[in-house]
């Protein structure tokens, strides 16, 4: 796949890129990562992880340089990182002395705010009144977590709040499964809003806002856990299920594009007249077992083929599913000679 075909033939290079096993897995990562920004920051790890086991494996075959750009592009998150935890340590700094927490309340102008936090199964939206710097109206927009907590907890440091006119820290809450993230969740989306109302409140600069929301999203929690296991059904349904067809009897993919990719990949490329390891896909498919163990001396298990083939397919699982599907078809005939014999 080159980039040049993308300016003279879109549609192929889309159908190729579409047909690309890495493409097709970062396109569901990239999607997931958007849809749940809670999941982010794993995802982000995965792919650095698995792109760094594969490239440096590419490294020790062939010397490939592409290991050293993603050590640079490591680097270069960890200095993004660095620079952006230091705005946000700094701006928490100098927005204790505008904290609207307590007497606070008396920086806060009077208005109607916005404000979110992150509750135990996504984020809480509330809007805050404030008249006279005391608090009159906190409204729920957005609660996702335990109505149960909602009831409870929540409504009762309402109360409090509203008794008071001012924010103040709320006693421990009880033993509901999630109420303390819940609460500080609740908490944090009405400080958020009270610091609205605040003129010169200090804010985080735009490039720490964009790197923390880009690569490390929100604190994982149990949407984290759905968005995973989404993207990891997506994956199965679509490389396992609907990409493959399974040898009868071996349990293993032998569906093919004929793209050859894996010829280009593959450094015997041609034996006996062979193209490697294609045509070993075909004759596996047309029953040609002895022919694909004759040629699977040629092989030699480097592994190139299966990180480029589009669903998969390497020579060794098709070679190991041609033996499988062999020895299978002997002992069906040995089984039929003894019957006939018996
Ligand atoms: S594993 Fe075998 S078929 Fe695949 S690229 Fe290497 S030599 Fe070729
Ligand atoms: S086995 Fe080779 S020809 Fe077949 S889909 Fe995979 S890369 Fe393409």
């Amino acid at each position: 796949m080159t980039f040049p075909k993308l300016l003279h033939d879109p549609i192929g290079f889309l159908w190729e890129a579409v047909n690309t096993r890495g493409i097709r897995l970062m396109t569901y990562l990239v999607l997931t990562g958007l849809l749940f920004a809670s999941s982010r920051f794993i995802l982000l790890v995965v792919v650095l992880v698995t792109l760094g086991v594969m490239w440096i494996r590419d490294y020790q075959r062939d010397g490939s340089s592409k290991v050293w750009y993603l050590a640079a592009a490591v680097a270069l998150l960890v200095v993004g990182y660095g620079i952006a935890r230091w705005n946000v340590e700094n701006i928490d700094a100098q927005r204790i002395s505008k904290s609207p927490w307590g007497q606070g309340i008396s920086l806060v102008q009077d208005g109607t705010y916005r404000g979110a936090g992150e509750g135990f199964r996504g984020p809480i939206e509330v809007q805050v009144e404030v008249r006279s710097h005391r608090i009159t109206n906190i409204s729920m927009l957005e609660y996702p977590d335990l109505i149960s907590v909602l009831d409870s907890e929540v409504a009762a440091f309402k109360r409090e709040i509203l008794e008071k006119g001012r924010l103040e820290r709320p006693a421990e809450p009880d033993l509901y499964r999630g109420s303390v993230q819940t609460l500080t969740g609740y908490v944090n989306a009405i400080e958020d809003a009270l610091s609205k109302g605040i003129p010169d409140y200090p804010q985080y600069s735009l490039f720490s806002r964009a790197f923390f929301g880009a690569f490390i999203g929100t604190a994982p929690n149990r949407v984290t856990l759905n968005a995973l296991a989404i993207l990891f059904a997506v994956f199965v349904v679509f490389e396992y299920a609907l990409q493959s067809m399974l040898t009868p009897g071996t349990g293993r993919s032998i569906n093919c594009y004929n793209c050859a990719t894996c010829v280009g990949a593959c450094p015997v490329k041609e034996a006996e007249g062979v193209q490697m390891p294609m045509g070993l896909v075909l004759l596996t498919r047309l029953g040609e077992y002895e022919r694909v163990m004759e040629l699977s001396k040629y092989c030699v298990g480097c592994g190139r083929c299966a990180a480029k083939c589009p669903i998969g397919n390497s020579g060794p699982m098709v070679i190991s599913a041609a033996f499988m599907a062999a020895r299978k078809k002997k002992e069906e005939k040995q089984l039929e000679e003894q019957r006939g014999t018996a």
